[in-house]
């Protein structure tokens, strides 16, 4: 069963969302409060694939409650639901962990479709075999079966989606690829986002692999147009 848990403190909006995801075929958990939300994810550890926060809570604020599943989960897909006058950027809620955020108010099939996408990233695609098991880049391993990456021995926490994003790029060294491309790889063909989400999760992995983030090494910028590995 997927299973999703949906943390928002607004009762019709709340309600609205589970009716919706429960009818795309979800087991949906729900949660008032991130608080109420901490001891359910606690309770149902391990077994909820998708968390969708709302950014403004009462008490513990959405993009908090993100940074805290996102410490002990870095399998979990996060979605942030965030009211348009908020500026994604400014809340920070992508660099705390979210994988994507929909901005209210927002259609039900926009919503389902975003959960979708996300949770065909997150689910392992087991058993494919006919790959090759490794990506070796440099002092970097990229183990396709276990899923991790290794730097210098050393094991570097990933999201799905930011080892998806690695794997594409290692998987085409030296090979400028377009942020277009980028999306419909890793996000879907049928994503309703923007491209933005692609320089969020870069930025991301960059903090995680590059020595200096903002001098990148490993993960090239082509300007107006995308990113390359530089393998
Ligand atoms: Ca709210």
């Amino acid at each position: 069963m997927k299973k999703i848990l949906i943390v928002e403190d607004e009762a019709n909006i709340r309600e609205f969302v589970v009716i919706n995801l429960q009818r795309a075929g979800y087991e949906v958990l729900e949660a008032g409060s991130a608080e109420e939300a901490l001891e359910i994810y606690a309770a149902q550890k391990g077994s909820i694939d998708i968390a969708l926060l709302d950014i403004m809570l009462p008490g513990m604020d959405g993009v908090t409650l993100c940074r805290t599943i996102r410490k002990e989960d870095s399998d979990i897909g996060i979605i942030l639901l965030t009211a348009r006058t908020q500026e994604i950027d400014k809340v920070g809620g992508l660099m705390m962990g979210a994988d994507d955020y929909v901005t209210k108010p927002f259609s039900p099939s926009e919503l389902v479709a975003r959960v979708d996408a996300l949770y065909r990233r997150v689910v392992r695609s087991g058993g494919n075999s006919g790959f090759s098991e490794e990506l070796r880049s440099g002092s970097f391993v990229l183990n396709l079966r276990s899923r991790t990456l290794h730097h210098n021995e050393k094991q570097i926490d990933l999201t799905q989606v930011e080892f998806q994003l690695l794997e594409y790029l290692m998987s085409n060294p030296d090979t400028a690829l377009s942020r277009t491309g980028i999306l419909s790889r890793v996000w879907g063909e049928d994503y309703y986002g923007e491209e933005k989400i692609v320089d969020v999760n870069i930025r991301r992995l960059r903090m995680k692999i590059e020595e200096d983030p903002s001098n990148p090494r490993h993960i090239g910028t082509v300007w107006g147009f995308g990113y390359k590995w530089n393998g």
